[in-house]
């Protein structure tokens, strides 16, 4: 086995260590705060009372599944306010939007150039300091920026080494106020990552160390924190878990799931966790034979099947969508959804994935 790690984000762990971006930024002057929307009146307006003057301004235009042109807005707030730096507070939407921005801000084009169009990306960025609010896609450690472009109907990851982060301060209280649902689907979001990072076919020893004791704390403390939002050691477990499945995905890439992760929510509107937990389960069937009775022995569970099982719990116990049926899929655009989810993605699962495998895999889902 060959590989290469490189992780060259700073991390910072801890609840209520938020406002230490202030500090870490002040040799850095004026910056541009990313924000979600749901956060402006509340930490983000606490950031800005504390950095006496120096993020005068806020940019929360931020969508789920963000747009190609919410990161042209974002560009457009940064030249207006000669920013020098980002600070991204928010789930993954908000981090992708930051990072994609800090580098096509010094590119001459629009975003869509660089996403759909094969244009390179410009070699420069601003610093970005990541504080994430959601226990979901560990993008604060990723190298990636997904991105939807609605007019093409297409969402899709772009990735650059220049997309990873400066610093990520991981403050487990910013998640608190996650209402159940969001904490459900990104929850399961992180075992995706954790699972798909394990059996990717380019999967490696530190990744694959991260990926399990990521997925054994998704099975720990998932149903904990959705049943009990304020439970903040169940949510500092899940941000933990979270951190770490970003790393176990951020070199062997994602697989089956988050490749039909995609049209289901660019053309069926699910969540992006949920998404990825939709064919979950069916995966970790299909996959059976890529070590990971070794992952579900070390989760707890005395077989493949029954980690599966688990898995198909968790969603139902959640609300989460269980069939197409559930999701709005008809039997007859089964053709058309198989076509799409073939993303590159696919290339990574252990097991080799044809049009017939996915669609007898969308099939069982009836
Ligand atoms: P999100 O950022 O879209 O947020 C989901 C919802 O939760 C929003 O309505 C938001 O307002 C709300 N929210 C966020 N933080 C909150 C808080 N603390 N309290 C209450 N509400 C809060 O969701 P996400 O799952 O974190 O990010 C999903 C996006 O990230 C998708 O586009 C997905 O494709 C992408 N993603 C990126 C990577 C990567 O490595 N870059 C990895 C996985 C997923």
């Amino acid at each position: 086995m060959s590989w290469n790690f490189n992780l060259p984000v700073k991390i910072l762990f801890g609840r209520n260590r938020a406002l230490e971006v202030v500090d870490l930024t002040k040799p850095l002057g004026d910056g541009l705060l990313i924000c979600d929307p749901f956060l402006v009146d509340g930490p983000a307006r606490q950031l800005i009372a504390v950095s006496a003057g120096r993020i005068a301004e806020v940019f929360s235009s931020v969508s789920p599944n963000p747009s190609v042109e919410e990161v042209d807005a974002c560009c457009d707030a940064i030249r207006r306010l000669d920013a020098k730096y980002l600070i991204a507070m928010g789930g993954g939407s908000v981090m992708d939007v930051a990072k994609a921005a800090s580098v096509i801000i010094f590119g001459d084009d629009r975003t869509r150039a660089y996403h759909t169009g094969g244009k390179a990306l410009p070699q420069k960025r601003l610093p970005v300091f990541a504080i994430p609010t959601t226990a979901g896609t560990g993008s604060e450690v990723t190298s990636v920026s997904v991105l939807t472009d609605r007019e093409l109907g297409v969402k899709a990851p772009m990735g650059s080494p220049l997309f990873n982060m400066d610093t990520a301060i991981v403050d487990p209280v910013l998640t608190l106020s996650v209402p159940p649902r969001v904490t459900a689907s990104t929850g399961l979001d992180v075992l995706a990552h954790a699972i798909e990072g394990y059996w990717s076919v380019h999967h490696q020893p530190i990744c694959d160390a991260t990926a399990m004791y990521a997925t054994k704390l998704v099975f720990q403390n998932l149903m904990r924190v959705y049943n009990n939002p304020q439970d903040i050691d169940g949510r500092e477990r899940m941000c933990e878990a979270s951190l770490l499945a970003g790393i176990a995905f951020s070199h062997p890439k994602t697989t089956g799931s988050h490749a039909c992760s995609y049209p289901l929510t660019n053309v069926y509107g699910m969540p992006h966790g949920e998404a990825c937990a939709f064919t979950l389960d069916a995966f970790i069937r299909i996959n059976a034979d890529a070590r990971v009775l070794e992952l579900a022995r070390y989760s707890g569970f005395d077989s493949v099947d029954a980690m599966a099982d688990a898995v198909y719990d968790l969603k139902r116990r959640t609300g989460m969508k269980l069939t197409l049926a559930d999701a709005g899929i008809k039997t007859e655009d089964v053709p058309e959804l198989v076509k799409a989810s073939m993303h590159p993605n696919m290339l990574n699962n252990p097991v080799a994935m044809d049009a017939e495998a996915i669609e007898r895999l969308y099939r069982g889902l009836q």
